[in-house]
């Protein structure tokens, strides 16, 4: 068998680990062409997402922020045919081209976007839970609002999970009052030390604040 030979070690990472198939390539140049934003997680971390849901058996997901469902598609394949996701994201569009990609993927059936604000959606989910996994990637000052509602609502051995915990590269630096990313920056230091919870950092793309939801014995 002929050797490959890769540029570096980013595309070697990515094309042996976290390999997107032709319809996860089209999603995030698709959502441009519609003029949303590029600021979906990378390959790496969706390839990590799928890992962790997977690895707990994760059968009810949800998500704060879908864009264009890119992580959606990542995380809902990771669950059974009888599995759930529900992703809240408060612009009308981003949610309508997120169900669309889902609905492409043959994930229709097991997933629901919903539009709102996520901190006034989520209290409507108490119902609905507890979750397997929470996943956090919409507006950063609510973070510490749905790291409170993650932690009521997310099972015992389930999985709590922020994309962006570096603060798009300033957490470890003062940030001035008002500054939506000094809500990583609590949402971190809470993570890390909240005595049910067991964190660290997986740092693919923006780094992912990962805990574990350990009980209360
Ligand atoms: N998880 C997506 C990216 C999400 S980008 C992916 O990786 O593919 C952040 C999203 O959060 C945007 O679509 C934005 O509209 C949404 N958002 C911002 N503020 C919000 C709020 N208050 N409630 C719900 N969604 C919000
Ligand atoms: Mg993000």
């Amino acid at each position: 068998m002929a050797e490959l030979t890769y540029p570096d070690l980013d595309t070697y990472r990515r094309e042996v680990f976290a390999r997107e198939d032709e319809l996860l390539k089209r999603v995030m140049p698709g959502a441009a062409a519609q003029g949303l934003p590029p600021i979906s997680i990378s390959p790496e971390s969706g390839k990590t997402l799928y890992l962790l849901a997977k690895s707990i058996g994760a059968k009810k997901i949800l998500e704060f922020g879908s864009l264009a469902g890119y992580s959606g598609i990542w995380l809902a394949r990771a669950l059974p045919d009888d599995g759930r996701f529900v992703s809240l994201e408060v612009d009308p569009k981003h949610a309508e081209v997120s169900r669309k990609n889902l609905a492409a993927a043959g994930l229709a059936d097991r997933t629901d976007v919903r539009v709102g604000e996520g901190a006034v959606l989520m209290r409507d989910l108490v119902d609905e839970g507890p979750f397997d996994l929470v996943f956090i990637d919409a507006d950063k000052e609510n973070y510490p609002v749905y790291l409170d509602f993650a932690l009521e609502n997310t099972r015992v051995g389930g999985l709590i999970v922020a994309d962006n915990a570096n603060g798009h590269g300033h957490v470890h630096e003062a940030l001035e009052t008002g500054d939506g990313r000094r809500g990583i920056q609590e949402y971190n230091r809470r993570v890390a030390t909240h005595p049910r919870l067991v964190s660290n950092i997986i740092p693919v793309g923006g780094w992912l604040a990962v805990s574990l939801v350990l009980g209360t014995d």
